[in-house]
């Protein structure tokens, strides 16, 4: 059995706008006293009544017992903590975006399954997965998703297939698109070359690879005909290495 306090049962219902009656009608239970008995110490209820107190003001045991202090709305898949003032303000500022958006472009991923998909497609498209068309799709769905629903204005109109461009462009700038996927990524978004920016996608990639900033360090100190040879030789290094593949 968790620690379940009066007090915290007391915030939830009164943010609800619920009375102890209400409650227990919700919840099936006969009378208040188990609520009465449970505010004056006498009695905790049970884990089973427990859940249908819970039940009925919408939130989780874990929220009840206070191992979480947050709940999701069911309507607009939001999480947030409603005993914090803060919290609901942000709540309600997107909730009818949210609501809006959803109803307007049907193909949205659900909010609240954003953070997760958002999270592991960019781990598996930055490891190289082995399917990183279908990954990198279901993330572009998530970021786009995400986007409309921060952003919604009834005037807008918000395009997919645009929004996937710039943003396939910035997961080039920053490393996320592994080299040797580059080319095929382009190709399925239709980028151009000039459009990415190459050079400045090599070097922003470069300075996230430790390796090859050691390396830059020790070039540095070289002088002009030694970085000559270097140059040379790095050179045949990587055609050695594109003919082996
Ligand atoms: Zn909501």
């Amino acid at each position: 059995m968790g620690d379940y306090s009066y007090e915290r049962y007391a915030k939830i219902r009164d943010f609800r706008g619920f009375t102890d009656y209400k409650v227990t009608q919700l919840a099936g239970i006969k009378g208040t006293a188990t609520i009465s008995n449970w505010k004056n110490g006498k009695y905790t209820p049970k884990d089973d009544k427990m859940q249908r107190i819970a039940d009925a003001l919408e939130v989780s045991l874990d929220f009840l017992n206070g191992k979480t202090d947050e709940i999701e709305c069911k309507e607009c898949g939001q999480k947030y903590n409603p005993l914090d003032e803060f919290d609901c303000a942000i709540h309600e500022q997107f909730h009818t975006k949210i609501l809006k958006a959803k109803e307007k472009y049907k193909c949205l991923l659900p909010y609240n399954e954003l953070v997760s998909i958002r999270y592991n497609s960019l781990e598996k498209i930055r490891s190289g997965s082995e399917d990183i068309a279908t990954e990198l799709n279901k993330y572009l769905k998530a970021e786009f998703s995400h986007y409309v629903y921060m952003n919604y204005e009834d005037s807008r109109h918000y395009d997919f297939f645009e929004f996937a461009k710039s943003k396939v462009v910035e997961m080039i700038n920053n490393g996320d698109i592994p080299q040797d996927q580059i080319d095929n990524v382009a190709k399925w978004y239709k980028l151009d070359k000039e459009f990415i920016n190459i050079q400045g996608a090599s070097l922003a990639r470069a300075s996230k690879n430790p390796q090859l900033m050691r390396l830059l360090a020790y070039a540095e100190k070289l002088n002009p005909e030694m970085l000559n040879m270097l140059e040379i030789q790095a050179k045949a290094l990587s055609e050695q290495n594109k003919k082996e593949e």
